[in-house]
């Protein structure tokens, strides 16, 4: 409703630009050069590599080829615009939309861009997705990740290669995907200096006018992203990981005033359309929910609770009670499960039902060896089995020891249809083999109502009756 003013208001100021721009043939722009680097370029790739292969087993890859091939194209066509002084024919430039919330991006050395579904959402123009981009592919050409390892080694005892790569991925899956990442090494590529930041500004400005893009449209990004930063969308994660430099939107503009833009671009109909797609996809989960396991998609009202505990993952864990109490999701549902279990929860997210010793913390996740969760995922449309496809896949994006175990059974929650499934894993904290079930059925709200039960391979047995019980005790009132 809003957008249509601005978009109006933007026209006319690209317009107005475009003429003055036109009267001034002179290219003055800022020159930018890279620092010094003891890596040699196939190092940034290396590093890069590496770090994106652990970033695809931490986050879940948005599977959706029509809004994939949009951001890829606007990618190519920004990596065709970067100046040839910091063209590296090595480096590998790939683009992919992460199924996360949070308004955010990053970019990791030799080519890797993640661009979060979150910022495609809150993008005003086509334009200002482009702008993100262009300054995540300035720090990449201008080689800013090495470039800082080079400096930080002058004061640490880092070294070589493994250990950079180590530093990326750091072991701690909340320093790639963003919760706790402030404390972290592994913001190392993530979070650069003020000095790095303008200089990614500037270069990005250029890219953008050589790719027919407005220049000044990551000053109008970080606008918006203010705008919308106190929504609880997560907006200030990319705002953190790239500290804001002194007039940043002054800098921006006055290097824009300098570009000629070549064969501008309009607001393209495909952006809109790629923006309608996610738009009618549900609500994605927070890089938070990611960060703490599988994907879980909230459950509105009810009594959640807004912790989860430390807990002593590992410790003495009792046999489940046969007495049960009962738990309210809102309007949705109502489950009962062993009254010594513990009902653990985020804020307005799904629960979990656990016993003591069954839960815990481990590398900044909240991991389950015995328990039951209960929740509500999207469902991207389709059948039961097609839903139910998709978030099991989405699961597996996250834990890469997970296995399929049996094919589907039919069942049923709450007198309707449902699905089973049998999946092993092992345990993200114990490392030991574990066995999950998972029954799914639909709502009539379109979603996807799942409940997960998980103990380890060796006790799973004990634990079938319970998990029996807590199934045939939901009711679902949608
Ligand atoms: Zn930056």
């Amino acid at each position: 409703m809003t957008s249509n003013t601005n978009r109006r208001t933007r026209r006319g100021v690209m317009t107005l630009m475009a003429l003055v721009l036109l009267a001034t043939p002179v290219f003055a722009q800022t020159r930018v050069s890279y620092h010094s680097n003891k890596y040699k370029v196939s190092d940034d790739v290396q590093v890069g590599r590496q770090a994106a292969a652990e970033v695809e087993r931490q986050v879940p890859i948005l599977n959706d080829s029509y809004v994939q091939s949009h951001v890829e194209g606007v990618g190519q066509r920004l990596v065709n615009a970067i100046p040839s002084e910091f063209q590296h024919p090595e480096f590998r430039y790939f683009f992919k939309v992460v199924n996360a919330r949070d308004i955010n991006a990053f970019a990791l050395p030799g080519g890797p861009m993640y661009i979060n579904r979150g910022m495609i959402e809150a993008a005003r123009t086509e334009g200002e997705m482009a702008g993100v981009m262009a300054h995540e592919l300035a720090h990449v050409a201008l080689r800013h990740g090495t470039a800082q390892a080079t400096k930080a080694q002058k004061y640490s005892v880092l070294a070589g290669i493994g250990a950079i790569a180590g530093a990326v991925i750091g072991g701690a899956p909340g320093a790639i995907i963003g919760q706790g990442s402030q404390a972290a090494v592994g913001t190392y590529f993530l979070k650069f200096s003020r000095e790095y930041e303008t200089e990614a500004d500037i270069l990005g400005a250029q890219i953008r006018a050589r790719a027919g893009y407005d220049p000044r449209d990551l000053a109008n990004m970080f606008r918006t992203i203010q705008s919308q930063g106190g929504s609880g969308s997560g907006g200030p994660e990319f705002l953190s990981s790239h500290p804001n430099p002194a007039n940043r939107y002054e800098r921006i503009n006055q290097e824009a005033a300098m570009l000629r833009v070549e064969n501008p671009i309009r607001n393209s109909n495909e952006f809109a359309s790629v923006q309608q797609r996610l738009r009618g996809q549900g609500r994605a989960p927070t890089m938070a929910e990611i960060a703490r396991g599988g994907q879980r998609y909230p459950v509105e009202g009810g009594n959640y609770p807004s912790n989860y505990p430390e807990g002593n993952i590992g410790g003495r864990v009792g046999y489940p009670s046969s007495r049960y109490q009962t738990f309210n999701g809102g309007n949705l549902f109502q489950v009962s499960y062993p009254d010594n279990w513990r009902a653990l929860g985020e804020g307005q997210n799904s629960v979990w039902f656990a016993p003591d010793g069954a839960y815990g913390q481990a590398q900044g996740v909240t991991v389950f060896t015995h328990g039951v969760n209960v929740g509500v995922a999207q469902s991207q449309g389709g059948n039961l089995q097609q839903a139910t496809d998709a978030f099991v896949n989405s699961l597996a994006q996250g834990n890469r020891n997970m296995r399929q175990q049996s094919n589907y059974q039919r069942g049923s929650i709450s007198g309707r249809n449902a699905l089973a499934i049998t999946l092993g894993n092992a345990n993200e904290a114990t490392g030991r083999p574990e066995s999950i079930l998972i029954y799914t059925t639909l709502l009539r709200s379109g979603g996807l109502f799942y409940m997960i039960g998980v103990a380890p391979q060796n006790e799973y047995r004990n634990y079938q009756a319970t998990f029996r019980n807590i199934l045939t005790s939901i009711r679902l009132n949608d």
